[in-house]
């Protein structure tokens, strides 16, 4: 049984969501006590507990303490057994870190799944749809599996109501390399707005194009999708590189001016696209847990997020295989692993 201090490192959901992860791919249970005791608010929430139920169905796991607000919980894994799922989260928690918390082990399954998941599609401090399916699973189908998801509907917060539908072909997973993006073949920026007034799309798209100057008119667009799925608003902006397509986000909160928002997403991608790296800020932490299991590789990044180190402690704790991270003259960094 290992045991857990869910305030040590990030202090979050993610430590959950890698350890029960980590249990279903190791059958090492584990309990952790002060969940998210990094928070304001610490405990389990409604996304958090939809994140283990997913893991306890899909790995036949016993479970105690899986109720919202709960600050201690015990997971005993049994067998992953691969299949067709439904996973409601009921509120706009988000469906990609649901996704998070089974898609490894189900990778690794013997036979392929169908996840249909309910919830938040487009919301804060979580992968929007076009991450997962433009940036995290083009490069986890390079190591075997084949991985398809579609967007049914949108779910932004604090209405949820969005739902993916995402397939798993297992396949033993290849070590890979992923250490040069390649050439910066397009960038496009659209805004999306559902419910809200349309301007704001306007307003973070000329703030974005301040950032990103060299980019042409043409990639700047706004999405005006149907009132009825509002009130909402995410900004999507997209870099297609050769070997690696990144998809950095920003969504409409109350009080937050759009353009800021815009202005800080469209930073984060212009220091992503300076660092001359293979995976930005999210998509490093991501990438972890599917190399783990690999045994081997390496990806080229930038400056190692609290998140990753993190993930990577938890991996060593639950696998042996130690990541280290180091930066090279230019100051990209290198992750890698044996
Ligand atoms: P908490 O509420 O405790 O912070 P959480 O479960 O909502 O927990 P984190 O523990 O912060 O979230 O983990 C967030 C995960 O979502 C990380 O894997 C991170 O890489 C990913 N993520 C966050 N924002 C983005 C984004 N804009 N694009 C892609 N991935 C993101």
């Amino acid at each position: 049984m290992i045991t857990i201090d869910g305030s040590e490192g990030e202090g979050g959901g993610q430590v959950l969501r890698y350890a029960a992860a980590l249990a279903l791919l190791t059958g090492e249970p584990f309990t952790i006590a002060n969940v998210r005791g990094g928070r304001a608010k610490p405990g389990l929430m409604r996304q958090h507990v939809t994140a283990l139920e997913a893991a306890a169905a899909v790995g036949s796991a016993e479970c105690s303490g899986l109720t919202v607000g709960s600050r201690e919980l015990t997971f005993r894994p049994g067998s992953v057994v691969p299949g067709e799922y439904h996973f409601a989260i009921g509120t706009a928690g988000s469906t990609a870190l649901v996704v998070q918390t089974v898609l490894v082990p189900l990778m690794l399954a013997d036979a392929p799944s169908r996840l249909v998941i309910e919830g938040g599609t487009h919301a804060a401090s979580a992968p929007p749809f076009e991450f997962l399916s433009q940036t995290l699973l083009p490069v986890l189908e390079r190591m075997g599996p084949r991985l398809s998801v579609t967007l049914d509907r949108h779910g932004f917060y604090p209405r949820g109501g969005g739902r993916i539908m995402l397939d798993i072909t297992p396949a033993p997973l290849t070590a890979i390399a992923c250490m040069e993006r390649g050439t910066f073949k397009a960038g496009k920026v659209e805004a999306l707005v559902a419910g809200i007034p349309f301007d704001i799309a306007d307003r973070e798209l000329k703030a974005a194009r301040k950032v990103l100057a060299d980019w042409p008119d043409d990639a700047f667009a706004p999405v005006q999708l149907s009132a009825e799925l509002g009130p909402g608003n995410a900004l999507l902006i997209t870099a297609e590189c050769e070997h690696v397509t990144e998809v950095m986000s920003a969504f409409g909160q109350i009080g937050i001016p759009a353009e800021r928002l815009a202005k800080t997403a469209a930073k984060r991608m212009a220091g992503y696209l300076g660092s001359g790296a293979f995976a930005g800020p999210y998509l490093q932490d991501q990438l972890l847990l599917p190399f783990a299991m690999a045994g081997q590789g390496a990806f080229t990044t930038v400056k190692p997020s609290e998140h990753s180190r993190t993930a990577a402690a938890l991996i060593a704790r639950f696998t042996g295989r130690q990541f280290s991270f180091g930066e090279d003259a230019e100051g990209r960094w290198l992750a890698s692993l044996g």
